[in-house]
């Protein structure tokens, strides 16, 4: 356990009651949203810190290039242009639009997160909702000052889903790496909610990037020699490629004949254009078999992954006739 995961005081049931479509919503999914509703709803935006709000406007509440200008002109301060925003979408239709409309939108634009804050400001008793809201800010504050490095972060977005949004995130703060990443995690939580987004989930995800140390300090980076433990052996095809040399039997690889090698990041031995003799951790290949990987990782146990639809089942069967086991398809 980590020093970080400490001091979450709410439980599950307590949790999902703010989370859930309230009953006051409920009796009233079809009829016309009102001012307390528009009001709540821009409170649920604003909290949710890192949606672009033009950006939202333009695309999911299809409100004009030219009238997002003209609240922006309007307006003073980033509240009340929120507000503004939901208030000229409301009167875009001349009968008013309803909680049903909303919902929608929020679903298609992957705002699980807002949504759910929407719903529970209908909720009478809001203390502990407030507390478990400043808790996770505490949290993806302390989250977004880990010591990742640019590889291990993308990585990281990966596993979390939003890798979509890293560069998203860059051009708003370029020189701000701790605003980037704080960003990042709320981008997440709205995205898939606060159901899902758990702190164990995050805590999970860092845990296979980044490593605790013994003396209980801060997460640190792992090793390059941590880092090639964990790396998947990879199958690819060589089509295309510009890989040489078997880092097992040293021998060129034939192209023609080897269709299929196994990629695993390492430390990798090669001559340069000069002819020296240089060490790099990148991708080192290996021959389709268990012999010429072995030669580097004793323990091989034939565990490969692949990316979806790289491999035929000619070639699936093959791998296994070779002591291969396919472990793994990403998407
Ligand atoms: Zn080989």
């Amino acid at each position: 356990m980590n020093a970080v995961d400490m001091d979450i005081d709410y439980d599950a049931s307590e949790e999902s009651s703010f989370f859930c479509l309230p009953e006051e919503l409920n009796c009233r999914l079809d009829q016309t949203i009102n001012d307390n509703d528009i009001v709540k709803m821009s409170a649920a935006y604003q909290k949710c810190i890192s949606y672009s709000w033009r950006e939202f406007a333009e695309l999911h509440l299809k409100i004009s290039h030219g009238v997002v200008e003209n609240i922006v002109a309007d307006q003073e301060g980033r509240s009340l242009r929120i507000r503004e925003m939901f208030r000229r979408w409301k009167e875009s239709n001349p009968d008013g639009k309803t909680p049903n409309d909303l919902i929608e939108i929020l679903d298609n634009a992957r705002l699980v997160g807002i949504k759910q804050h929407w719903f529970s400001d209908y909720i009478p008793n809001k203390r502990a909702l407030d507390k478990f809201i400043d808790d996770r800010v505490t949290e993806f504050g302390r989250k977004a000052e880990l010591n990742f490095n640019p590889e291990q972060f993308t990585k990281f977005l990966y596993k979390l889903g939003v890798q979509d949004k890293e560069d998203f995130v860059k051009t708003r703060s370029p020189n701000n790496i701790f605003k980037q990443r704080l960003d990042i995690l709320h981008i997440w939580e709205n995205r898939v909610g606060f159901m899902e987004a758990t702190l164990e989930k995050l805590n999970q995800c860092i845990e296979e990037v980044l490593v605790p140390n013994e003396r209980g300090e801060p997460l640190r980076q792992l090793t390059n020699e941590e880092s090639a433990n964990r790396r998947p052996f990879m199958v690819r095809p060589t089509a295309g490629s510009r890989i040489s040399v078997c880092q097992g039997c040293r021998q060129k690889f034939d192209h023609m004949h080897d269709r299929l090698v196994v990629a695993h990041w390492e430390e990798v031995t090669y001559k340069n254009r000069e002819g020296l003799v240089v060490n790099e951790w990148t991708n080192g290949h290996y021959h389709l078999s268990m012999d010429c990987i072995r030669v580097k990782w004793q323990n091989f146990q034939g565990k490969l992954n692949a990316v979806k639809g790289v491999l035929f089942s000619k070639e699936k069967k093959f791998l296994r006739k070779k002591g291969f086991e396919l472990e793994k398809l990403y998407g």
